[in-house]
């Protein structure tokens, strides 16, 4: 379904953005995986990817940092020639009531989150332009929609994400660029691990298919907006949340 596609995932390395990264290399995608260090999780996961013999790399980047962000999409240029879907996932919570966040817990959210995928946009959009054709997919969240107590910072980063990929849409549409986003709900990862049980079984109480998300519930889905079968689809925020929403 990918077959000769060169795929950026940000935050390839765990959690959704590595069922992502599997989802494609099953496909035959070739990946540049983009992750804060080279962790025994980001080792473990070039190595399973590589288990089905497509091109696959890592890069190490912080989101947050201009010129680690650029001299990562110089290097990825340089090493996969151009490239063709960019998944923006990277993303962090710092959870809390509004009076009790710190300055650095809204700063570092909203940079990782909505600043990091600005500018990795921003890094990659000269090729798409140059290729007359490229396809962006950033990962946002239900709560950008419906808001979330205790997540003031995490929902408007994940709403601003919405914005800019309806901006990204209408920009650079007639140069054959695609942007959309995907809104998870609750997923079983890490970033989830850190809720306790009376919190989860409340979340729970809020599905209607009553279970967490997997991540690869989220991967299927970025799987159909970076193939062609979803050519004449942008702008759009698409929900993957059992239901969480309606
Ligand atoms: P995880 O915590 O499991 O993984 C986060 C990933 O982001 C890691 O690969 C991490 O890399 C990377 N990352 C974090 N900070 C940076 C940074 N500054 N620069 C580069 N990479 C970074 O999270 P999830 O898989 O749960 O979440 C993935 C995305 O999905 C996030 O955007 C999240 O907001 C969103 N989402 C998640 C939901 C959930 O319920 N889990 C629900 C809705 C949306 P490293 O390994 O190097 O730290």
């Amino acid at each position: 379904m990918l077959t000769g596609k060169n795929i950026v995932i940000t935050g390839g390395s765990r959690g959704i953005g590595k069922a992502i990264a599997m989802e494609c290399a099953k496909n035959n995608a070739n990946l540049a995986i983009i992750a804060t260090n080279n962790s025994e999780a980001a080792k473990n996961t070039i190595e399973e990817l590589k288990a089905f013999k497509t091109n696959v790399k890592l890069y190490l980047c912080d989101v947050r940092n201009p010129e680690q962000v650029e001299g990562a999409a110089q290097e990825i240029l340089a090493d996969f020639g151009k490239i063709d879907v960019l998944v923006n996932n990277a993303g962090i919570t710092r959870d809390n009531l509004l009076p009790s966040l710190s300055i650095m817990d809204i700063n570092d959210v909203i940079d990782v989150n909505l600043k990091g995928c600005m500018l990795v946009t921003r890094a990659f959009i000269r090729n798409f332009v140059k290729n007359r054709s490229g396809n962006i997919i950033n990962i946002s969240s239900v709560v950008g929609l419906m808001g979330n107590k205790g997540q003031t910072n995490y929902a408007a980063s994940k709403a601003g994400i919405i914005g800019f990929t309806k901006s990204v849409a209408k920009e650079y549409g007639r140069k054959n660029i695609r942007c959309n986003a995907i809104a998870p709900g609750y997923i079983a990862t890490e970033m989830t691990a850190v809720l306790d049980e009376a919190m989860t079984a409340e979340m729970k109480k809020q599905i209607p298919l009553s279970r967490l998300g997997n991540p690869e519930d989220v991967a299927k889905l970025a799987l159909f907006l970076a193939s062609d079968a979803s050519g004449y689809i942008t702008g759009e925020v698409i929900k993957v949340d059992g239901g969480m929403y309606v």
